[in-house]
């Protein structure tokens, strides 16, 4: 069975006119969920970098594993309020509304070279706004890669001299 098979779609969700791609159907899937672990981990094989960022909370299933697959670090992404050390926030707007995410002020030194995992590219506007945090902190995202990218929406262009990498392609 194919990856993509494995991802349920549902109509109308969170809003009408939206069709949702739900991970969840392939999480409970154990081959599903080791073959979408290394996938990620393969299309980073060729990537020098020092920690994976992850945006909470469908990022954090997929960058964890894939940070220790590859014997690097990890620092979450997290929404406003739920870190208990000094961070730095950004706003930024998602595809359905707009959001506050912190990351802390000492999670990442000045040169550090990051990368992104997220389970879902759509309008890359979460990526973006992680990409000008990480930037601020003096440090650099050599790349992103994701479960999946909704091609129709464009994220990469959020990225423009970033590294995109996805496993499974809605068009
Ligand atoms: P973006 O910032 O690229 O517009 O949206 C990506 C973020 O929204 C990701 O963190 C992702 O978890 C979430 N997201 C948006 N649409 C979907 C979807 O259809 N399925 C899943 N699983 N996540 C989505």
């Amino acid at each position: 069975m194919d990856l993509k098979d494995k991802i349920r779609s549902i109509e109308d969700y969170p809003q009408k006119g939206v069709i949702f791609r739900d991970i969840t159907t392939l999480l409970k899937d154990a081959e599903g969920l080791k073959d979408a672990v290394d996938a990620i981990t393969a299309s980073l094989a060729d990537v020098s970098f020092d920690l994976v960022l992850s945006p909470e909370s469908r990022g954090f299933i997929f960058g964890m594993p894939v940070a220790y697959n590859m014997g690097k670090g990890f620092v979450p992404v997290r929404k406003a309020g739920k870190l208990p050390a000094e961070t730095i926030s950004k706003e930024y707007e998602l595809e359905y509304g707009t959001a506050t995410i912190e990351i802390h002020k000492d999670a990442i030194k000045p040169g550090q070279k990051v990368v992104i995992v997220d389970d879902l590219m759509a309008t890359g506007g979460t990526a973006k706004a992680i990409m000008e945090m990480v930037e601020e902190m003096g440090a650099e995202v050599v790349a992103s890669a994701f479960l999946i990218e909704l091609d129709f929406l464009n994220g990469r262009k959020a990225l423009p001299d970033c590294r995109v990498e996805a496993v499974i392609h809605y068009e």
